[in-house]
This record gives structure tokens, C-alpha cells and sequence, in this order.
């Protein structure tokens, strides 16, 4: 295949937008350096955003192993103080999905449209524009020897974080930085938790998250702020479980102690949050990760990065069909995408800091909201902040 469009990364970004390229009849070659994508730990919660993006792709959930959580809980300094049906909730809910399988499942539609190739296995190691602009990439391919030349007319990196096409075409970073440290990892799901929750608990200079998993496993992630626990790469999983038990609620302390010895997938993240000032350049384009890098908090990431690729869609394909700008429609993509990334890094940066803060202001803070949160008031307040993260900023809809 002689490739009309180069996607770098296969993650929600690049798969997602290679679907739709592909299925409206332009080859599209995507490059992917992980043969397995369960091999990427990314996160597994997708907001209603993400979903209604999906959706609008005409992309069934369906189709993948998924969890909607049935109760949503909240605790302060290990006791409750918020508790919701979510049945009562208006659907779509925030939902843990299986990475590796969404991926599949998009990648499987994009094979289906007869203008796809994905070569798994192959790392970008430069990329490089010419002088009559077409993009050069060099590529090296698992159980191949030496380096590979593609020649892409247009290339979108849609390559995350550490993105190779961001370090050659962008040269303005705007560093939104939490320093944050984040555990991660996996155990059995508590058997007297009957039905599928989602947990914060906060309070002492920590935020927990924890849910049910598309898998049926208790997803937990510890949040503090960088340093407070001394440097946690020189401390076992072990020693992380004991300090986070000591900030839960007794019996969630007391179910990890427990099954301490079955965690799987521990990781620790440090957390970035970045937005690039000029995805796109002469036949080129960042998007995903690799144009605003984003924190775990809020869950926005892979959301944010499934609405940039029906945004670029919208641009590119007609652009590409009708022989118009690209560069034009590339530039619209930041313009029509750079507003809800914004105020979205800037709501999720507030968080950490009241939640983590040591203060007895922060203490203050944190007790006024479990307050309010009873109120109607308070309801409506938070039901106005949730709605950025839950819904998004911007309308998103295919149009091509
Ligand atoms: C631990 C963790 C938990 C998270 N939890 C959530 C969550 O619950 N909800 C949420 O919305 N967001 C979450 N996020 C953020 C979210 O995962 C990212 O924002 C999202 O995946 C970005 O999608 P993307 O397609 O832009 O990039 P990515 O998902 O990072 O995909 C990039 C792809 O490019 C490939 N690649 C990279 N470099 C090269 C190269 N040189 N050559 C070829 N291929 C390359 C990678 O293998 C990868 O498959 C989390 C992030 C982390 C790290």
C-alpha cells in the first residue's frame, strides 16, 4: 500500500483516527511499536465523553469487556460522607474498559475497510521533514535487522507521551505539571462488595481511587504529592500497600493487607500534564498525548484523546478528498481542540492541591466540601465541575 496518511501510535488517538480514515477510503498505514497492546498500560476509564466520541464513530462498547460502576462512594479521612446510586444517574456513566481490547476491536474495524495496515512491532526512531515536504520516518521493525525508510505525504504523531513526532515538529511546550507520585496496580475485587463500586477516598495528604475493573479486579490508584513518601521506587509493593492502608477506611485497609501477595500490574507513574502551542506544521500534526500530555487525574486522557480524532477526522478527510490546505484544516484541529484541553489541565491541576494540600486550610477545605456535599446547593455546584470532566467542554460529533 502506498499510504495517503501515517499514524504513529496505536493508542486510543491513533487507532480511533485510523478507523475513520481508512473507512472513508484513504490508505492509511498506522505504526505501532508494541506487537501486544496489552503491553501499554494506559488506564482504563472512559467518561460519557469518550464514550458519546466512540459512539458518534459508530464504535459499540459492546463490542469490548467493560464495568459501569453501580454505586459511586466518597470518603474523608477514612469515613463516608457521600454515597450514590448510579442507576439514578442519566446514562452514559464513567466506565472502566479494557484497553487492549478496545484497541483491538478498533484496529479490527480499520482491517475490515481494505485501505489499513498496521505494522505492529515498529518503532519510529527520527522522523524528518524534506525540503519539498514530504516526512521521512525511520523505523525499526521487531526480529528485523537495521532500520527501515517510510516516506509519508502526511503524518500525524499520535505517539503519547516521550512522543518522537512531538521532539522533531514541536517547538513550544507549555508545562502544566502536578508533581505528583501514582501507585497502581490490581488485586482480587472484595467479596463483600456485592456490587461494582467506585471509591475516593481522601484526607491526610492522600487521594485513592479504586473501582472494579473490566476484568472484575479491584483497580486501585494511590495519589500523593512527589516526595511525601520519600523516593517510592526504592520501596517494595509491599511497603507501599502498608502506608496506603493506614489512610483507607478499616475494611478496604484491612482487604489489601489481606492480598497484599496477589497484586498484579504495579506501576508507578509520575504524572505529567503539558499542552503543545502548534500541533501542526508542513504536512504534520500532533494529537492525543502527544499534543497535550495528560495526568491520570480526572480520567481525561484517553476521552480527550478519542475527541481529538474525530476532530481530525472532520478536517483532514474532506481536505484530503477535495485537494484543499491540509495544513489549514491541521491548524483548525488545535483551534476547535485547544479550548477544552485548557480549561480542562488547568480544573484538573485544583484537585491535588486541595485533596493533598497538609494545610489546616487544605483540612478546612476538605471538610467544607464533605459538608456541601449534602447540601443541594453543593449538588449543583459540583454537578457543574463534574460536567467539564464527565461531558467534556465542546461539542464533538463526526461530521464526515
Ligand atoms: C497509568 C495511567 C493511567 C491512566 N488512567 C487514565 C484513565 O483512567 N482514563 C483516562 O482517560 N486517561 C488515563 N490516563 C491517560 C491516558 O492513558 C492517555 O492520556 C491516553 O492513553 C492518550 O492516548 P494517546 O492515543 O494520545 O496516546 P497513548 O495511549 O500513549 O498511545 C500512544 C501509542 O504510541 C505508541 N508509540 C509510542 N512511541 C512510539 C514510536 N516511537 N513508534 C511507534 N509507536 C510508538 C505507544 O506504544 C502507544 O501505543 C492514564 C495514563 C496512565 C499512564
Amino acid at each position: 500500500m502506498d499510504p495517503r496518511i501515517v499514524i504513529v501510535g496505536a493508542g486510543p488517538a491513533g487507532a480511533l483516527l485510523a478507523y475513520l480514515t481508512s473507512s472513508r477510503g484513504i490508505d492509511t498505514l498506522l505504526l505501532e511499536r508494541q506487537s501486544d497492546f496489552s503491553r501499554e498500560f494506559r488506564g482504563e476509564v472512559l467518561m460519557p465523553s469518550g464514550i458519546r466520541a466512540l459512539a458518534t464513530a459508530g464504535v459499540d462498547l459492546e463490542r469490548v469487556a467493560h464495568c459501569v460502576p453501580e454505586r459511586a462512594e466518597a470518603y474523608l479521612n477514612g469515613r463516608p460522607f457521600a454515597s450514590i446510586d448510579t442507576s439514578l444517574l442519566e446514562p452514559p456513566l464513567p466506565t472502566a474498559v479494557s484497553q487492549p481490547e478496545l484497541l483491538e476491536a478498533l484496529v479490527e474495524l480499520a482491517e475490515e475497510t481494505g485501505h489499513f495496515e498496521l505494522r505492529r512491532g515498529t518503532t519510529v526512531r527520527a522522523v524528518a521533514r524534506s525540503s519539498e515536504g514530504t516526512i521521512l520516518l525511520r523505523t525499526r521493525r521487531v526480529g528485523l535487522s537495521g532500520e527501515e525508510e517510510i516516506r509519508a505525504p502526511y503524518l500525524v504523531g499520535a505517539d503519547g507521551r516521550g512522543s518522537v513526532c512531538r521532539k522533531n515538529f514541536a517547538a513550544n511546550i507549555k508545562n502544566r505539571s502536578t508533581p505528583l507520585d501514582i501507585v497502581w496496580f490490581k488485586m482480587p475485587y472484595p467479596v463483600a462488595w456485592k456490587e461494582s463500586r467506585a471509591r475516593f477516598e481522601m484526607g491526610r495528604g492522600h487521594l485513592m481511587i479504586v473501582g472494579r475493573s473490566a476484568e472484575g479486579l479491584l483497580q486501585m490508584a494511590w495519589i500523593i504529592l512527589k516526595g511525601t513518601y520519600g523516593d517510592l521506587k526504592s520501596r517494595s509493593i509491599e511497603e507501599w500497600v502498608d502506608e496506603m492502608s493506614r489512610y483507607t477506611d478499616p475494611e478496604l485497609a484491612e482487604h489489601l493487607r489481606a492480598h497484599r501477595h496477589e497484586i498484579s500490574r504495579p506501576f508507578l507513574l509520575n504524572a505529567v500534564a503539558d499542552r503543545v502551542i502548534g500541533w501542526s506544521g508542513r504536512n504534520t500534526l500532533l494529537i492525543g498525548d502527544a499534543a497535550h500530555t495528560m495526568s491520570p487525574v480526572g480520567a481525561q486522557g484517553i476521552n480527550l484523546a478519542l475527541r481529538d480524532a474525530i476532530v481530525t477526522a472532520n478536517e483532514l478527510i474532506p481536505t484530503i478528498r477535495n485537494g484543499g490546505d491540509l495544513d489549514a484544516a491541521a491548524a483548525r484541529v488545535e483551534s476547535r481542540r485547544g479550548p477544552e484541553i485548557d480549561l480542562v489541565q488547568r480544573m484538573a491541576s485544583i484537585p491535588p492541591h486541595v485533596v493533598m494540600g497538609r494545610t489546616p486550610f487544605h483540612e478546612l477545605a476538605r471538610r467544607t466540601i464533605a459538608r456541601v456535599a449534602d447540601t443541594r446547593l453543593g449538588q449543583r455546584r459540583a454537578a457543574t465541575v463534574m460536567s467539564i470532566f464527565l461531558d467534556g467542554v465542546t461539542r464533538v460529533e463526526l461530521e464526515v
